[in-house]
């Protein structure tokens, strides 16, 4: 059984492991195969990474669990916390040596190589726990999580992407940050994930489904996998492959322009995928899985905020049958985007439910700390002063 790239050395991270895989490890260094059950117990159900505190572990069995096992293998460097209750991490990764080959946009069957990995000096992610309320009253707490260390994307208007991609995240490394985020004083447990954090999660899809598979299981984090959002730029043949994994997720497509020159202008990926093909991959996923996709849309002032962008956007979502969440942009210092004024945005949402589209605003949160995706990262480095 190898470790898959999950280990710090020669340890195991346990956040990469299921109940069987991990009872394989546990099994060579001569244990009961049932203790690798009872490590999972402690940690999802319990929140305890101290082998020493294990008490249903033998003293040898604790001991040795103590070397042999990786429980975090990230180290949060920064944690804010908004006046509105949002928790922001910036996590610190050792970089790893990369061995999957990351898939980028496909268009007329050619895939296209993605910008240059590097695997040397320590990566760093940002992930945020935002509450809020649910339907019933309560408290709905959702994790905002990475996919990968930068992103290979380079949306114009994100700080996640200026450097590109340094590294996919591991299984490991993706489940651990809804983890650390669940023990953030104050939060417990977690009821949401979104995949809308640095990176584009459908270039790491053999990572982000074997992570979500551990964030929805019983013996895991137990959180619904109808409760776990996927969000894509648009890998038309990705979409169709997360289709043949069967899981109950939602599906979220970054549109941010109604046609293919503004998308262009703001998404590099879409020289290589038009609107039509990703609205094909769209009404695809939902045929088939009867689930609604949800189109996501980013306000940048004066860019992609007037009616006319609107009524073309009414078109799409129609075609797809979806609903359209309007993001109000975050500015981050150094790109020349702006936050729309809120009478636009208002203005752009009743074009959309007027035409019956089902729209939403969604609130932004934490922006009296970095809240803008990749933000806390480009500050922690310096930013760019252009
Ligand atoms: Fe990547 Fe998303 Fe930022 Fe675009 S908006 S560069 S896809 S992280």
């Amino acid at each position: 059984m190898t470790t898959n790239g999950e280990t710090g050395g020669e340890r195991v991270h346990v956040f990469g492991e299921t109940p069987e895989s991990l009872s394989e490890h546990v099994a060579a260094w001569g244990m009961p195969r049932f203790r690798a059950r009872q490590v999972l117990e402690w940690v999802y159900q319990r929140g305890v990474i101290d082998p020493a505190l294990m008490t249903n572990l033998s003293k040898a069995d604790r001991a040795l669990l103590s070397e042999r096992l990786l429980f975090l293998s990230g180290c949060v460097v920064r944690h804010q916390r908004a006046t509105d209750g949002v928790q922001k991490l910036l996590v610190s990764w050792p970089a790893r040596q990369q061995t999957g080959r990351e898939v980028g946009p496909e268009s007329g069957g050619v895939r296209l190589p993605v910008s240059g990995v590097v695997d040397d000096g320590a990566m760093q992610t940002e992930c945020v726990m935002i509450p809020s309320e649910n339907e019933s009253g309560g408290v709905r707490k959702t994790a905002c999580i990475s996919s990968q260390a930068g992103c290979p994307v380079g949306c114009r208007f994100c700080a996640s992407g200026l450097e590109g991609l340094e590294a996919n995240l591991s299984t490991g490394q993706i489940v651990e940050q809804v983890w650390q985020l669940s023990r953030m004083e104050g939060v417990g447990r977690i009821s949401n994930v979104v995949f809308m954090g640095m990176g584009e999660p459908l270039s790491n899809l053999a990572a982000v489904t074997s992570a979500i598979r551990t964030l929805a299981a019983d013996w895991g984090l137990g959180i619904g996998a109808r409760k776990i959002t996927v969000s894509t730029v648009g890998l038309p043949a990705q979409i169709r492959r997360l289709v043949s994994l069967e899981l109950p997720i939602t599906l979220a497509i970054s549109l941010h322009a109604p046609n293919d020159e503004l998308r262009r202008r703001l998404i590099p990926w879409a020289e290589y995928v038009t609107v039509e093909q990703l609205l094909d991959a769209g009404r695809f996923y939902f045929d088939q899985t009867g689930r609604e996709v949800t189109l996501e849309y980013i306000l940048l002032g004066g860019e992609n905020d007037r009616e006319e962008h609107a009524r073309e956007l009414v078109v799409v979502a129609k075609r797809l049958r979806s609903n359209v969440n309007l993001i109000r942009y975050n500015e981050v210092e150094g790109l020349p985007f702006k936050r729309p004024a809120k009478a636009d945005v208002l203005r752009f949402q009743e074009v959309l439910r007027d035409a019956g589209v089902n729209v939403h605003i969604r609130a932004s949160r934490g922006r009296d700390i970095a809240a803008a995706c990749g933000q806390l990262r480009y500050e922690s480095r310096g930013g760019v002063s252009s």
